[in-house]
């Protein structure tokens, strides 16, 4: 049988680079595209190439042939102190959505069928996650629309876009709509590093006793999806019958304030939290999983904690390879 091939669009980004792993360890060719390679560890990659997925023409030229499966994943991104000050908010819309306009119609071209498409639950109405207890994510509550940040916007755009791609030109697109996602080898440091990810530093850097900033009252809650199950939800979507859009988050509900203890107490150093004003997002947000259960037969289901502690444990690694620290077994991380 030939090898299957696939292309990652955004591989040099955090889920991209699980999922070329992912697709190696079955076995695929995978071709990666990205503006920049993987700052935390090496592609697994077949070929990788470096381009700006804006350019039609690059596009073209990396699209080349009939993929088995393509990924697009690329997108201009952070977390809530990138997306939620308006500062880039022209620079997400715009850049986000030529790369979705690009590679979708490159792929429609080639006869490509199957695009898996990254949405996010930031697509989901400010007004049903006000209340933190009780936040409605259900797919269908995404209309009437009023996401809380451009960023939003541009993902539901993009979902139109894709789906109309379905109707019109006879492809198979397959859509999910993400719910943070957490774990070793992501942003960790810089600005666009997520909730787990920038406690975890913090706390890493904190000396016991010490104390931590946290964004917010800390009363806002979420969900936080480890990446191995990210990947699992992302593959299963792809090869299944149905389009989506569909959540893939876990449903183990935290605050942040609680979220920021749980770190703490796998650290051992009994931090001390101190809420300060900073860019919070909406007050409440959990995935709702009844429909992926229910169309796929499957569902995340790794508890918070164990995602946690393997992340804490590879940051911490990090902060210590960095400052050139012992790591905890006494070795000088090189
Ligand atoms: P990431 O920022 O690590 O990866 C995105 C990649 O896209 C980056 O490597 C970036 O360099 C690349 N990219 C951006 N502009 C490009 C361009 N013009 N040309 C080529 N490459 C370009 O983000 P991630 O966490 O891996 O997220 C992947 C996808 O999942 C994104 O579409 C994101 O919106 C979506 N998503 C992620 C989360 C999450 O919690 N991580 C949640 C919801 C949705």
């Amino acid at each position: 049988m030939a090898t299957k091939e696939a292309l990652v669009c955004g591989a040099g980004g955090f889920i991209g680079g699980h999922l070329v792993k992912r697709l190696k360890s079955e076995g695929f060719w995978v071709r990666g595209v990205d503006i920049k390679f993987n700052e935390h560890a090496e592609t697994l990659a077949d070929d990788f190439v470096i381009g700006d997925l804006r350019d039609q023409q690059f596009v073209s030229k990396i699209i080349d042939h009939r993929f088995d499966e393509v990924y697009q994943l690329a997108a201009d991104m952070g977390g809530a102190g990138y997306i939620f000050t308006g500062e880039n908010d022209a620079n997400v819309m715009h850049n986000s959505a030529l790369i979705n306009l690009n590679v979708l119609d490159a792929c429609h071209k080639r006869d490509i069928k199957r695009v898996f498409y990254s949405s996010s639950a930031c697509v989901y109405p400010v007004h049903n996650q006000l209340d933190p207890d009780n936040p409605n994510c259900t797919e269908s509550s995404a209309y009437p629309a009023n996401p809380d940040s451009e960023y939003g916007w541009e993902k539901l755009f993009s979902e139109r876009l894709y789906l109309a791609y379905n109707r019109n030109h006879g492809m198979e697109c397959r859509i999910a709509r993400y719910h943070n996602i957490f774990g070793p080898e992501g942003s960790w440091e810089g600005g666009k590093e997520k909730a787990p990810a920038a406690l975890c530093r913090k706390i890493a850097a904190a000396a016991p006793g010490g104390q931590i900033q946290v964004w917010g009252d800390g009363k806002q809650t979420r969900s936080f999806l480890f990446i191995d199950e990210c990947i699992e939800g992302t593959v299963r979507l792809l090869r299944s019958d149905f389009e989506g859009p569909v959540n893939i988050g876990s449903e183990e509900m935290i605050s942040i304030n609680h979220l920021a203890q749980m770190i703490s107490e796998i650290s051992g150093k009994d931090i001390v939290i101190e809420n300060i004003p900073g860019p919070e997002g909406v007050r409440g947000r959990n995935s709702d999983n009844r429909l992926i259960r229910q169309m796929l037969g499957w569902a995340p289901e790794l508890p918070l904690h164990q995602g946690i502690s393997k992340t804490y444990a590879w940051i911490d690694s990090q902060l210590k390879r960095k400052h050139n620290l012992p790591d905890s077994a006494g070795c000088v991380a090189t």
